[in-house]
This record gives C-alpha cells, sequence and structure tokens, in this order.
C-alpha cells in the first residue's frame, strides 16, 4: 500500500466501491466465549475479516528470564492461517505477525491489571482466518473480549480501528483494495474511559489537517467498536451494554 494508486477511482458520487459513506464502518459482528478450551475467547467478523481470540491465564511465565517480579505479562501472539489469504501464507511466525503480536501486547498491558499477577503470564492467541485489511485492529479488538470473557481484571477494554485516505479524501476503516493501493493507512487503539491511545501507527502520508481529520474518524471508529464489544459481552453475561 501507500505508494497510493492515482488511476483508481475509489469514490464516485460519494459512495466508495464497497458502497459505504466515506465515514462507514463495515458491518461488525462480535461473540464472546466461542472456544471451550480456552479461560476466555472471542469472535469477530468485520466485513470480510474473521478473527479468533483465545486467552489463557494467568498462569507461570516461561520462559523464566521474561518473568516480572511486580507484575504479568502479556503474551500476545498474532497470525495469519496460511488460507486467510488470496496467495496461500507460509505458516508460522514472520517479521510482520511478530510486529503486530508485540504492539497488541504493549497496548493490552496499558489496560490489564498485571500488577495483580506478579511472576505471571497471560497468554493471548489471536488467529485470522479470512483478512481483508484491518487485521491487527481487529485482532486486538476481539483480544479485549477474550480477555474480558476470561476474567482478568481490567481497567477497561480497547477497540481498535483505522483511518485512511484514498482518492485524496480521508475514509474510516479501509478495506483490502482501499488498504492495498490507498495512500494512507492510521490504525488507532483507545482506552475509551480516560481517552488515552495505545496503539498508533501510520503508513503512508498524510497532511497534518488530514492527519487530524483521520484521527477523529478512526476515534469515532473505536467508540462504535465499544458499543458492540460491550454489547457482545452483555450478550454472554446479561446486564445492560
Ligand atoms: N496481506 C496478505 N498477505 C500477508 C499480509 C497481509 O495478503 O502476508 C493482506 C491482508 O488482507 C491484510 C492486508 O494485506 O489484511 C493489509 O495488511 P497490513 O499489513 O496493512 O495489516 P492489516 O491492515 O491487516 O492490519
Amino acid at each position: 500500500m501507500a505508494g497510493g494508486n492515482s488511476d483508481i477511482e475509489f469514490i464516485k458520487k460519494g459512495k466508495r466501491l464497497d458502497g459505504r459513506k466515506p465515514d462507514e464502518l463495515r458491518e461488525v459482528r462480535i461473540e464472546a466465549g466461542v472456544l471451550n478450551r480456552a479461560d476466555g475467547s472471542c469472535y469477530l467478523e468485520w466485513g470480510n475479516n474473521k478473527v479468533y481470540a483465545g486467552v489463557f491465564g494467568p498462569i507461570e511465565c516461561h520462559p523464566r528470564h521474561k518473568q516480572q517480579q511486580d507484575r504479568a505479562i502479556v503474551q500476545a501472539r498474532y497470525t495469519m492461517a496460511p488460507f486467510s489469504v488470496n496467495d496461500r501464507k507460509r505458516p508460522g511466525y514472520d517479521r510482520r505477525s511478530s510486529e503486530i503480536s508485540y504492539i497488541t501486547s504493549q497496548a493490552l498491558e496499558r489496560v490489564v491489571m498485571v500488577e495483580l499477577f506478579p511472576r505471571a503470564a497471560i497468554r493471548v492467541d489471536m488467529q485470522v482466518v479470512e483478512a481483508h485489511a484491518g487485521t491487527r485492529c481487529a485482532a486486538l479488538t476481539a483480544a479485549s473480549v477474550a480477555l474480558a470473557d476470561a476474567g482478568i481484571p481490567m481497567r477497561d477494554i480497547i477497540p481498535s480501528c483505522a483511518a485512511g485516505k484514498v482518492s485524496d479524501t480521508v475514509v474510516l476503516d479501509l478495506n483490502k483494495e482501499e488498504d492495498n493501493y490507498g495512500q494512507a493507512d492510521l490504525p488507532l487503539a483507545i482506552v475509551p474511559s480516560t481517552g488515552e491511545v495505545v496503539l498508533l501507527q501510520l503508513d503512508g502520508h498524510l497532511t497534518p489537517d488530514e492527519f487530524e481529520q483521520a484521527f477523529d474518524l478512526a476515534y469515532k471508529g473505536c467508540m462504535d467498536l465499544y458499543d458492540i464489544q460491550r454489547a457482545a459481552l452483555a450478550n454472554r453475561y446479561g446486564g445492560s451494554a
């Protein structure tokens, strides 16, 4: 992405190629507690993205040299199934999945009450089974719900959503074509109760004005996701979202 293919007309008569308005999210469906073997889990569909998240822990941290005497660590692991993308993806870890795992762990450690579990690890596995752009946001959004489903004490849950730029227009939640051939992509994750930003990346170029516009749009997207996350948990455990 982010070379920006100016030949593609991404927006015609105010609508995007998939029929959405510039500030519209793809459809999102979240279900908590979908896996029997994990302590907590979540299945999320976001447009054509499909992601599972499973949580184990708190458990003793291995390898031991990673243990922290005063807190737990969150060990998040993002992987893509070989059949999740058009060209079969080689199974296993690569640089991209290592990066996404790292930033996800960092973000989740801001909300999990890690100080309650010295020397422990909380394992969060995210498996993308179908990918159509925005999978890091989808995986982090699902991971938060899985952690809450596991009963891990948290200050809040984290929603994540991207905005970007195509055909010189700032849009919410890029789909695969927009991501691959668009001009910029700005994934964001926040802690809604405090407004804290726990993940912010930029691929491509935005002017300061466009950055502000994209940030505001992604922030609003996060707040919409937050409602859907809470509704999924309320649906499983009762109570209002
Ligand atoms: N993608 C792919 N093969 C890969 C990695 C990514 O086909 O090895 C596709 C996939 O659809 C992904 C999209 O490219 O969702 C955008 O990838 P990016 O690195 O921007 O991350 P994402 O937007 O999924 O967080």
